[in-house]
């Protein structure tokens, strides 16, 4: 049971919020502790597929969330050059049972920290802790990618430069529910509206190294323009609009080997940090969030850790490696090749549009809140 247990989370980003709040409203008792001084995010869109939903449905946020972005009714891949359709997942012939859902990044950060502090949970900002350091009998790290609670639990493991580097950018722009990702030689570039006149960019190119002191720094949105600068004229014309750009190295970890220890759980990217090309790191995040959540909720501690690694390891090393495999093949750099498995993916969709439809199921089709005879279960998608 989780009524009035202590338990101390590190860490308020989206894992870490979304933690303490399915623990919170279970009764526990949580205080979270945030390193940086206030609750900020980079100004950029992030896209809730319907299995990050059902989460935020769950805990009550479902409306409101919706309220603040907007629906995506499609995903397109396209010709980098051409802007030729390659496939489509049109997902209003999907019945997720929750919708897609595209919103800036802030709007969800500041949702789920007013429901946080509703529910009790106690923020305290500004704090760096060290994971040995901290008092009581759970501690979740929440503590993304660089997580000390992750050294703590796996020893020293440094994250790997993947050799992309990714800029992000908000332009002003009118409402279209349909994501679009344009796939080039050694880049691509995703792109899909906010709701509120906001359209979100992310360009991701092959780089060798990444010599930045920071991983997220400022850069100059001409070296954005000239990076993709044989996309179609659409694209260009979005670019146009980039005044502030932000550029990333892509980094990541394989998944933990060990998420527990008895004592100390890890969440989010301090377990399986994954490049952005599937959209899922903070929706695996969501999903951690409600499995931990309940398996504490059920069993004693020490099973409710091991219960809980066993039903998210192998998912997060699933959507981790469907991630890393889009990266190869949104970059393929032979046109030859590269025609030839657009041509595929085209002809695929055409002779059998259901079947494109499907390959998404066992992504979007997941919901971690639905539960029959006691077990999680992927639900079936009426076709
Ligand atoms: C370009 C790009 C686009 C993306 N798009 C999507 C998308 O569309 N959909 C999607 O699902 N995912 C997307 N992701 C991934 C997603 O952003 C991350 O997976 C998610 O934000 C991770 O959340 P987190 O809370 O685990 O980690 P973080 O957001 O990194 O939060 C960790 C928090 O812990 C704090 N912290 C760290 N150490 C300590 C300490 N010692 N003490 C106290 N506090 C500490 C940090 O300050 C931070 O606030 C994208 C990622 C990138 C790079």
């Amino acid at each position: 049971m989780l009524t009035g247990r202590k338990i101390t989370v590190i860490g308020a980003g989206i894992a870490g919020l979304a933690v303490a709040l399915a623990m919170a409203r279970r009764g526990a008792k949580v205080r979270v502790l945030e390193r940086a001084p206030n609750i900020a995010e980079a100004g950029a869109g992030i896209q809730i597929s319907p299995n990050g939903f059902a989460v935020l449905a769950a805990l009550g946020l479902g409306s409101e969330l919706l309220s603040a972005g907007l629906e995506s009714q499609a995903v397109e891949l396209k010709d980098y050059r051409s802007g030729r359709r390659i496939l489509r997942f049109d997902l209003t012939k999907r019945q997720y049972g929750n919708p897609f859902v595209l919103v800036h990044r802030a709007h969800l950060i500041e949702l789920l920290e007013r429901a946080v502090h509703g529910a009790g949970v106690d923020l305290t900002l500004g704090v760096s802790a060290d994971p040995a350091g901290v008092d009581g009998s759970l501690v979740v790290g929440a503590d993304g990618i660089r997580s000390a609670t992750r050294r703590h639990l796996n020893g020293l493991e440094e994250p790997f430069y993947t050799g992309q580097v990714a800029w992000r950018a908000v332009v002003a722009d009118r409402a279209d529910p349909e994501s679009h990702v344009w796939m080039g030689p050694g880049r691509h570039l995703v792109t899909y509206a906010l709701g509120s006149g906001l359209r979100n960019i992310v360009a991701v190119e092959e780089r060798a190294q990444w010599v930045g002191e920071d991983w997220n720094q400022t850069d100059d949105p001409a070296n954005l323009h000239a990076s993709f600068a044989g996309f179609a004229p659409e694209v260009r014309y979005w670019l146009d609009g980039v005044e502030d750009v932000r550029l990333w190295g892509l980094f990541r970890h394989d998944v933990a080997s060990r998420w527990h220890d008895g004592r100390f759980a890890l969440v989010g990217d301090a377990a399986h940090p994954t490049l952005p090309f599937l959209a899922q790191g903070a929706n695996l995040a969501l999903e951690d969030a409600w499995v931990l959540a309940i398996c504490l909720d059920r069993l004693p501690q020490q099973e409710a850790l091991a219960e809980y690694q066993e039903r998210r390891g192998g998912r997060a090393a699933r959507v981790v490696a469907a991630a890393t495999a889009n990266a190869r093949n949104f970059h393929l750099r032979n046109p030859l090749v590269r025609g030839v498995a657009h041509g595929i993916l085209r002809i695929g969709g055409e002779l059998m549009p259901k079947a494109a439809l499907n390959r998404l199921d066992w992504l979007y089709g997941f919901d971690v809140t639905c539960e029959r005879h006691g077990a999680l279960h992927q639900v079936s998608v009426s076709r």
